[in-house]
């Protein structure tokens, strides 16, 4: 009875073990085929791609089934810039493998802030307290004062900075508070020069407050008489939102406009230069006693030379472009850094600050819609305030449309004047345009021919405006 009772134990264990080995065996044969079957095999089959960030789907192959990872291909790379689930198609001899990515964002932005020093009136933006904030997608930063009593002291200021994903970073600063007892300062712009007919523009001086970006200006001009020339005393009144003052007083002369002077007047202008060519220009101008602007640029300075002899043969020289690339319609401030070199270069170059611009493209340009909507709708309005003046012009000698338009046909079109008493003429001094100087003396034979006044552009000339299409 013992021993049979051993003998069962004995022979259950040797079935289980033969159980064990057919499993063995079965889930091999099952494993070998599923290796046949899907012989790639990945590190991940549940992938999170970052949102933005390079992703190379090879770099998801782990290894081949009797195989090498070399030979595997696949239908398309990810694109980290789409959002959502992305399926991608791995193939190798034949056999196609999907896995599917998450494209997320799950990065919080990264955020730096700086501390605010200002009086007890004004309270910062949010953006204000930023020095730098950087993420995949567009943030939202909003502020929260603690306990502001808007007195003397130090506050607390968090700042969260939260991403379209709804990722959020929260950073802490200080804003300290003053009483502001300090007036502003002012500086004054050259001399001012104003229109007869045109009231002055309060902008021409430049104000500074330690802590207002926008102190008030007022100007008294009842002194002014705008219907006649002559020199008048105006006063400026400066206030900032704590209520500290100062006056600034100045004489302005009144003269009249070039367009009230002459009956009909012709602006020459040449852009892009100096060039090759403007020493040739320069000689045409000097032998027909006329004078025109040349609106330049910084890329030719080895020949800034020549831009000095223009300036004192008495053409005006005007601001053009530093770069004349068009990314200087990036925003407001790229086109203006761009603009103060520009005037920098020429101020060094004649000695004269030149508040006279054309924009490349002329202010109706739409290439700037590329960089920036809107952009020619803020910078004529910004100019103006600033005391510059725009010119666009309303005859075109064609010269931009290539190089080598035949001197006929330049002429033809820059005398197209359709009429009108106060011409601006665009012409372009660069190497290649050979043509426009050789069409230059028959353009100026024509309009003094028509009892034209050739003038260099100066601040109180007209200024032909194209009207603004961004
Ligand atoms: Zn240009």
């Amino acid at each position: 009875m013992k021993k049979k009772k051993h003998k069962n134990k004995k022979k259950w264990i040797h079935r289980a073990i033969l159980a064990l080995a057919c499993l063995c065996i079965l889930f091999g044969i099952y494993s070998l085929a599923d290796h046949i079957i899907h012989p790639i095999r990945f590190q991940k089959k549940n992938v999170i791609v970052e949102y933005k960030e390079p992703y190379d789907a090879m770099d998801n192959v782990k290894s081949v089934f009797l195989g090498d990872k070399k030979d595997v291909k696949i239908n398309k790379a990810i694109n980290p810039k789409k959002k959502g689930s992305q399926t991608i198609t791995y193939t190798y001899k034949n056999k196609s493998q999907d896995v599917t990515y998450q494209i997320k964002d799950t990065k919080a932005p990264t955020l730096k802030l700086r501390s605010i020093k200002t009086d007890t009136v004004g309270t910062p933006k949010a953006l204000e307290f930023v020095e730098k904030v950087r993420d995949a997608s567009k943030v939202k930063v909003t502020k929260q004062i603690e306990n502001d009593k808007k007195q003397e002291g130090k506050y607390k200021v968090f700042i969260t900075a939260t991403d379209a994903s709804g990722n959020s970073t929260k950073k802490e600063t200080t804003l300290s508070r003053y009483n502001d007892t300090q007036a502003p300062t002012i500086k004054k712009a050259n001399k001012i020069v104003g229109i007869v007919g045109q009231k002055i523009n309060k902008n021409d001086i430049t104000v500074i407050d330690d802590y207002d970006p926008n102190p008030k200006v007022k100007i008294d001009d009842s002194k002014v008489d705008y219907d006649n020339e002559g020199t008048y005393a105006i006063k400026y009144t400066v206030t900032d939102r704590s209520g500290n003052k100062r006056v600034l007083k100045r004489k302005v002369k009144l003269s009249l406009n070039d367009t009230d002077k002459y009956d009909k007047i012709v602006y020459l202008t040449f852009d892009d230069g100096p060039s090759d060519n403007t020493k040739k220009i320069l000689k045409i101008l000097k032998d027909n006693k006329v004078h025109a602007t040349f609106f330049v640029t910084g890329t030719n300075q080895s020949k800034n030379d020549i831009i000095k002899k223009a300036y004192k043969q008495g053409n005006a020289i005007a601001l053009h472009s530093y770069t004349h690339d068009y990314s200087i319609y990036t925003n407001e401030k790229t086109y203006m850094d761009d603009l103060k070199k520009i005037q920098d270069m020429v101020k060094k170059v004649t000695g004269h600050k030149s508040m006279i611009v054309r924009f490349p493209g002329g202010s109706s340009n739409s290439i700037s819609k590329n960089y920036c909507k809107g952009i020619m709708t803020k910078l004529t309005h910004d100019l103006e305030a600033k005391g510059y003046q725009y010119h666009d012009w309303n005859v075109d000698s064609t010269d931009a449309s290539g190089n080598n338009v035949p001197a006929s046909q330049l002429v033809e079109n820059a005398t197209k004047t359709n009429g009108l008493d106060v011409v601006t003429i665009l012409c372009h001094d660069t190497d290649a345009k050979n043509t426009t100087v050789e069409a230059l003396p028959k353009i100026i034979k024509y309009y003094k021919e028509n009892g034209y006044t050739f003038l260099p552009i100066t601040s109180t000339s007209y200024a032909a405006h194209h009207g603004v299409t961004n």
